[in-house]
C-alpha cells in the first residue's frame, strides 16, 4: 500500500528541548491511523510538522510524496482539527461555514446539513468563542468534515466531550471514510479511544514513534488462553512460546506467540480439564509485543 504520509528521521528542539527524537512513521492511503501516547510525547509538535506549520530541523515530512514545507500545495488537501482552538473572534458557526465554503470548493453543504441534527446542541448564529470549550471542538469538527478533505488530520478530537458524543464523532470519522476513502490521522493519549476506529495505530513516546502496527497485522500474533489440568501444567511443547503465565489455583491463564487456534490445538493434545480463548486488548498485545518494555504504555491507556 502506498504511504498517503510518511516522516522519516524527524527532528525538532525547541531550544535545549529535543521534542522530536528520530520520528519515522508510515499513514497508508485511505486508512484511519491513531496516534497514541501520553502527554507530552510529541504527538501535536509531530502533528504540526505533517501539516507544515513548523519546519523540521532534520529529516523529512512527505505527503503525497511531496515536502510538505517546501511545496506548500499539498497542504490544499489536508484538513487540521488543532488541538487548541482558535476562530474568528466574532464569528458564528454559520459565518464560519461560508468562510470554508470560499476555500474548499469540495464543501458538502448537504453533509453540514445533516449533521445539524447531530450537533443540534450548538446554536450556529451564537459566536463560536461564547460557546464552550466541548461545543467549539464539536463545531471545528463539523466544519472540518464538511470541506471533504482528502487528509483529514485531528489533534485529540474527542478529549472533553462527554461518552455520547465520542461516540458519534468516531462514527461520523468512520462512515465519512467509508464514503469518501480519505486519509484519517488522528492522535489521543488514550489507546483505547483509539483500539476501535484505527487500522494502524503508532505509539510514541518521548519524541519518536516505539511501534507501528496494522491492528489486522496483530490479530494473531499473540493470544490470551485460559486452561487447567488435573495437575499443574504439564511439559508444554517446544513450539509454545509463552510469553507470560499466571494462575489461580488450577487455572491458568497464558499469554502465548501466535495464533490461538494452533495454541488451543497443542493444549488439546494433553488433556486438560478446558481450553478458553479469551480476548486480548490492544493495550495487552502491545505490552507484550515491546516485551513489558517502560515505554510509559501504562500511562498511555488510562
Ligand atoms: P503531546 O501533544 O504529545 O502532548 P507536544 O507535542 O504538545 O506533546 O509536546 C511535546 C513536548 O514538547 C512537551 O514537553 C512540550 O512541553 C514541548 N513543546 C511543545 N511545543 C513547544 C514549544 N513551542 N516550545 C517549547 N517546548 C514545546
Ligand atoms: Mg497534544
Amino acid at each position: 500500500m502506498t504511504d498517503m504520509i510518511r516522516v522519516e528521521n524527524l527532528r525538532k528542539n525547541f531550544g535545549e528541548f529535543r521534542a522530536l527524537d528520530g520520528v519515522d512513521m508510515h499513514v497508508p492511503k485511505g486508512s484511519i491511523y491513531g496516534l497514541a501516547g501520553p502527554n507530552g510525547a510529541g504527538k501535536t509538535t509531530l502533528l504540526r510538522h505533517i501539516m507544515g506549520i513548523y519546519r523540521q530541523d532534520e529529516g523529512k515530512v512527505l505527503v503525497e510524496g511531496k515536502l510538505v514545507y517546501e511545496q506548500p500545495d499539498v497542504k490544499n488537501r489536508m484538513i487540521f482539527i488543532s488541538d487548541d482552538l482558535f476562530y474568528f473572534q466574532q464569528a458564528d458557526t454559520m459565518e464560519m461555514k461560508r468562510f470554508y465554503k470560499g476555500i474548499y470548493p469540495g464543501f458538502d453543504e448537504k453533509l453540514f446539513e445533516k449533521l445539524k441534527e447531530v450537533f443540534q446542541n450548538i446554536d450556529t448564529k451564537r459566536r463560536i468563542r461564547k460557546l464552550s470549550k466541548g461545543m467549539q471542538k464539536q463545531v471545528s469538527f463539523w466544519l472540518g468534515l464538511c470541506c471533504s478533505p482528502g487528509i483529514l488530520i485531528l489533534d485529540e478530537p474527542v478529549d472533553g466531550l462527554d461518552p455520547v458524543m465520542r461516540r458519534q464523532i468516531w462514527n461520523l470519522l468512520l462512515s465519512e471514510r467509508k464514503k469518501r476513502g480519505m486519509t484519517v490521522l488522528v492522535s489521543s493519549h488514550n489507546l483505547r479511544e483509539l483500539e476501535e476506529v484505527c487500522d494502524y495505530v503508532g505509539i510514541m513516546h518521548q519524541g519518536r514513534i516505539r511501534m507501528e502496527r496494522s491492528l489486522q497485522e496483530l490479530q494473531g500474533t499473540v493470544s490470551k488462553i485460559q486452561t487447567a489440568f488435573e495437575q499443574g501444567v504439564p511439559v508444554l511443547p517446544e513450539t509454545f512460546q509463552v510469553l507470560h503465565m499466571s494462575n489461580l489455583g488450577r487455572v491458568y491463564t497464558m499469554i502465548v506467540k501466535g495464533d490461538s487456534g494452533k495454541a488451543r490445538e497443542e493444549l488439546e493434545k494433553l488433556h486438560p480439564l478446558f481450553v478458553d480463548v479469551l480476548p486480548l486488548t490492544l493495550e495487552e498485545i502491545f505490552i507484550y509485543e515491546m516485551g513489558g518494555a517502560d515505554y510509559g504504555i501504562q500511562e498511555i491507556l488510562l
